[in-house]
């Protein structure tokens, strides 16, 4: 029996917290606020490995983890009873009239190039700015906020302690191993740590990770017309199976500022109605903001660190809920059976 601490209860923490108890670990997750807080339930869930821009060795990283989900998603509901809004409703991914030259001419020759009325075929009533598109049928969503209430229940059904509420303010460490955590609750002392605290890791561990702000919105979709995801360049449309429509995402630079901003809206709210025009008439349901955790070259931190008991799982920007089902994973293999993580990493 290993005794694991996990710090951060967002899909990171939460994921790799259940497979290491489903390999005999008995585990602890310490959360500061309520889990999921964090980027996790700012998210729109999509799993997108061939449309979110990965480059090198991550790419193949993205499919992998997509391949885990049907497998992953099972074993969570099975666990919890509850579903998790897991949706392969592929993504349509338009090029736009505005897009530049070259761009248009190297998506027209994809292997998952389809034209303007094949387009309209898998989902009509796309804006006249879209020219042709890549059909992606293995890609679609699911609904990161009811996969954090499975992912709960599953941990809870498994017996790993949850300790939400609990700031973890410092990792107590001499030169080669963590001593304990210094938290609100007094000191917690386990086997082996686990650093799974997104945006926030460089208060804790000196790790090049910083948050990225994404600004979303919601509206509400009363004819259910829209079933693909849209994922155009510059927005993207997430429909869920209650009516409600995604809509995001800003990408800002802008430390951890709060708040959703009238130009970022504006802009969301205008992309987004250049390519599904029917948006303009729906009324806005919610509005939110998030912060992903961002390291260098988009690719995540996984793995050991300097210290022995110290295991890395963070910087994983906006791949983080596709990426679960591998992380947790890779995390389990190394920690339960020694298996060193190849495909990243870990960058100090
Ligand atoms: C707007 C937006 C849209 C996105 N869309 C997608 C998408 O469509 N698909 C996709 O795959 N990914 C998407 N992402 C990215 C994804 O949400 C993240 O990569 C993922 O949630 C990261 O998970 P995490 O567990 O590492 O971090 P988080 O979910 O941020 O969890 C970290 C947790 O650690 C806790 N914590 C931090 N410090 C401490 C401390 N000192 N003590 C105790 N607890 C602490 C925090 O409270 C938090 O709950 C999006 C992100 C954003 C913001």
């Amino acid at each position: 029996m290993t005794d694991v601490l996990v710090i951060g209860g967002g899909v990171i923490g939460l994921a790799t917290a259940i497979a290491l108890s489903q390999k005999g670990a008995s585990v602890t997750v310490v959360e500061r606020h309520t889990s999921g807080d964090g980027a996790t339930c700012a998210a729109a869930g999509m799993r997108a490995p061939e449309e979110a821009r990965l480059e090198g060795n991550i790419v193949g990283g993205g499919i992998r983890s997509r391949e885990l989900y049907p497998q992953w998603i099972a074993n969570l509901m099975r666990l919890s009873g509850q579903d998790c809004g897991y949706w392969c409703c592929g993504i349509v991914a338009p090029i736009l009239s505005s897009s530049s030259e070259g761009d248009r001419l190297a998506l027209s020759q994809h292997p998952k190039y389809i034209n303007r009325a094949e387009s309209h075929k898998r989902q009509s009533g796309l804006g006249e700015s879209i020219l042709g598109s890549l059909w992606l049928p293995e890609d679609g969503q699911v609904h990161n906020r009811k996969l954090t209430q499975a992912l709960l229940a599953a941990a809870r059904s498994l017996s790993i302690k949850i300790l939400e509420g609990t700031t973890v303010y410092q990792i107590v460490r001499d030169r080669e191993h963590v001593l304990h955590l210094d938290t609100s609750a007094g000191k917690l002392q386990g086997d082996c740590y686990i650093l799974a605290t997104g945006a926030w890791t460089k208060a804790l561990f000196p790790l090049p990770v910083k948050p990225i702000k994404g600004q979303m919105l919601s509206v509400c979709d009363r004819d259910r017309k829209l079933q693909r995801v849209i994922y155009a360049p510059n927005c993207y449309i997430v429909p869920r199976h209650d009516g409600t429509i995604v809509i995001g995402a800003t990408v800002e630079d802008t430390g951890f500022t709060q708040g959703n901003t009238a130009a970022g809206i504006a802009q969301l709210l205008n992309n987004a109605i250049a390519v599904y025009p029917a948006i303009a008439n729906m009324q806005i349901t919610e509005t939110w903001w998030g912060f992903r955790p961002y390291a260098p070259n988009e690719v995540p931190i996984l793995g050991a660190s300097d210290y022995e008991n110290l295991i890395l799982a963070t910087g994983h920007y906006r791949n983080g809920i596709l990426f679960a089902p591998i992380t947790a994973k890779l995390l389990t293999d190394l920690i339960v059976d020694g298996i060193p993580i190849q495909p990243y990493s870990a960058l100090r």
